[in-house]
């Protein structure tokens, strides 16, 4: 049996999905929704829950001629450097709101190319989510 027969028989083709890259998806942005909706929705999370983060790097060396991601290509670093930072602030504002008892149990990155970050730059970004986060059992 091959790996594709073997996704078949787990019936990963049986299904159409949406292509689902953001949450909300973008065919559910609206004008009357904005920072205090965001604020809330975040802030209602129970406590005690396990929760999951994504970070998204939108930066690739060079864009490839098929990718529908949202991310960019860049030459210099300057703009990854300065999105990072943005991005660590955001991690603090997103832990803020969360009741204090939530814990970490998925931690995902995405892009782009994640892998475009320097070891130091990966370092200083995943240290202030786990300073920031308690993990939970079995992260
Ligand atoms: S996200 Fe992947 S597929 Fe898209 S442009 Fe970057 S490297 Fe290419």
């Amino acid at each position: 049996m091959t790996h594709i027969d073997q996704l078949h028989s787990y019936g990963l083709f049986d299904a159409n999905a949406p292509r689902y890259t953001s949450y909300p998806p973008a065919n559910h942005f609206a004008a009357g929704v904005g920072a205090d909706n965001h604020a809330g929705w975040i802030a209602a999370v129970p406590t005690g829950a396990r929760v999951s983060l994504y970070l998204h790097i939108p930066f690739c060396k060079r864009l490839c001629w098929f990718c529908a991601c949202r991310t960019q290509g860049t030459k210099t670093m300057r703009p990854v450097e300065a999105y990072i930072d943005t991005l660590m602030t955001e991690i603090d504002r997103v832990r803020d709101l969360l009741p204090h008892k939530v814990s970490l149990s998925r931690l995902h990155l995405g892009g782009g190319t994640p892998t475009i970050l320097s070891p130091e730059t990966m370092t200083k970004l995943l240290t202030r989510v786990f300073d920031r986060f308690a993990t939970a059992k079995g992260f």
